[in-house]
């Protein structure tokens, strides 16, 4: 869509900054905005929902407090360094608790493994498990050290705007074995059955299948134990609170119930956004954290793209979808962590089922969230605030949620009650459903996908969305859908390529 300049509210012609228009407020485009400020651009965020966050959107019901999305944060020196840019001190502003464990890990025999950053500890468990794999377990942690050493610390925010930046890297990538899977990797070193899944889950949290995704992502268990895994106090929430407030503090403007209609352009340049309302903001760069599927699928969708058609899209693979329980319960239950992991009873069948054949299955693995074991103030008295997440297949498959939804919840009610929260189904003060439908309507998410574009090696770095649109100029991409992905030290150090791709704000005035 070409507008005129002078069809534009609020010319960016004739002021003292240059403006910057972010789109979305989930943890990429508040990132962008602390960054884009600290550079000297005048920044305004529009966001659709009426409150900040996107997935770390936090859903009050009934006293209870739910984080919507993310709730494990690690690498935290991330955050620290937005709250520098923005001339504050991270620690003074938000509570940040470690885990121990980082996660509790049940079988669906009932066998338990607390899975931490403390080796030894880690290595106690494995042998009452299989005492062979004590060794294989250092092994398996030495080279996830050495793939987050290039894949984490020397590839996270390098822009991969040409494809020379992609060959670069194909040695490294080869000498650490890339082409193989995160599951093909762990079992290279570890052979009990139990053990290869306590190692290979970790690509499932940010929506890579562990039998198909790049071994690059083994790097998290490194980064894990590095810096360790964390919880705030007040949840995810009070830091997507902490930071908007940093960001109102360098005097950006917030603008929620603001959705995003068309993102403007003039010879191939982006000028602005026009809002759903009609309204139309000029501005001298557009960042979009929004899925890239919608970005360019719907906000361009005239636009003569040569790379992001709508057919390469549609040909894209995108990663499974979410169901998402909240609920509040009566009662507390202190025996179970801040974090659980429950394993049902198929690992690979299960999986396959999500990501290949897009089925809904009868079994399930779940991942259960307590925050009230650290924080009770998110829960009424004597009360626990909970969700379960289930990954299920996206949109792609052909699950009806408007008739799912209901007998689904029914059986993870009824699954968490026979094993870890007994009686659940009269405790229940307080409860909501969020399916992949949500994640389509209200997140303008592709397909309902949690996590975007699938984590695949051929739908990475180079080959996904550039951070610095390869479609128009002065258009800029961050978020899960963008490099280097999905979790909120992915979405984080996608705003940070922006320090390299956009140009100084003098320029443009
Ligand atoms: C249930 C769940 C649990 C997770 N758990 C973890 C975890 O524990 N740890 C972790 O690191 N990661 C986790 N993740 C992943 C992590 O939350 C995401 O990858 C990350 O938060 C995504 O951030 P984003 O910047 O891509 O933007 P999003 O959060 O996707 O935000 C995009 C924003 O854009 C807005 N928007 C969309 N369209 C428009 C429009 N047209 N106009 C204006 N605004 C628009 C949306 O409303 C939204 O606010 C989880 C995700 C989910 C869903």
């Amino acid at each position: 869509m070409t507008v005129a300049a002078s069809q534009v509210s609020g010319s960016v012609q004739g002021r003292d900054k240059a403006h910057a228009v972010v789109i979305g407020s989930g943890f990429g485009g508040l990132a962008a905005a602390v960054r884009l400020a600290a550079r000297g651009f005048r920044v305004t965020i529009v966001e659709k929902l009426d409150a900040p966050g996107g997935r770390a959107y936090v859903h009050q019901r009934d006293g209870f407090s739910f984080d919507a999305g993310p709730t494990i944060i690690t690498a935290p020196f991330l955050l620290e360094e937005l709250w520098q840019l923005g001339g504050r001190r991270f620690a003074d502003d938000i509570d940040l608790r470690l885990m121990d464990p980082f996660y509790r890990i049940r079988f669906d025999d009932g066998r338990v493994f607390d899975y931490s950053g403390d080796a030894e500890k880690v290595k106690a468990q494995i042998a009452q498990y299989s005492p062979a794999d004590v060794v294989g377990y250092d092994r398996f942690m030495a080279m996830s050290e050495k793939v987050f050493k290039v894949g984490f610390e020397d590839l996270a925010h390098v822009p991969f705007t040409n494809l020379t930046d992609m060959l670069r890297i194909v040695p490294d990538m080869a000498l650490l074995q890339s082409y193989r899977t995160v599951y093909g990797l762990v079992s290279s070193y570890i052979k009990d059955p139990f053990i290869r899944q306590v190692l290979s889950f970790h690509p499932l949290l940010i929506g890579g299948n562990p039998f198909t995704v790049t071994s690059i992502y083994v790097l998290i268990s490194f980064l894990e134990r590095k810096w360790g895994v964390h919880s705030a106090m007040g949840g995810t929430g009070a830091i997507v609170n902490g930071l908007v407030k940093l960001i109102e503090g360098q005097g950006t403007e917030i603008r929620y119930n603001a959705e995003v209609e068309r993102i403007l352009t003039q010879n191939g340049k982006a000028t602005g956004v026009r809002l759903a309302s009609g309204e139309e903001i000029a501005a001298d760069v557009v960042i979009s954290d929004v899925d890239p599927a919608t970005t360019y699928g719907r906000m361009l969708a005239e636009y003569p793209r040569k790379r992001w058609t709508d057919r390469k899209i549609e040909h894209s693979q995108f990663s499974n979808g979410l169901f998402v329980w909240y609920f509040g319960t009566k009662r507390q239950y202190p025996d179970v962590k801040h974090h659980t992991i429950l394993l049902g009873p198929r690992y690979q069948g299960l999986i396959q089922d999500i990501f290949k054949h897009k089925k809904l299955a009868e079994d399930f693995s779940l991942y259960l969230y307590r925050p009230t074991a650290t924080d009770p103030s998110l829960a009424p008295a004597g009360c626990d605030t909970f969700y379960a997440l289930a990954p299920v297949p996206h949109l792609g498959g052909e699950t009806d949620w408007a008739t799912q939804a209901e007998p689904y919840r029914a059986r993870v009610a009824k699954y968490l009650s026979d094993t870890i929260l007994p009686g659940l189904e009269d405790q229940i003060a307080t409860s909501l459903v969020t399916t992949p439908l949500d994640f389509k309507h209200r997140l303008n998410s592709h397909l309902g996908a949690g996590f975007s574009l699938e984590p695949l090696l051929m739908q990475s770095a180079w080959f996904r969305p550039h951070n610095q649109s390869e479609e128009v100029k002065h258009l800029y991409l961050v978020g899960a859908g963008t490099h280097p992905g999905a979790g909120v030290p992915g979405v984080i150090s996608s705003a940070r390529v922006l320090d390299r791709v956009v140009p100084d704000a003098s320029t443009f005035v």
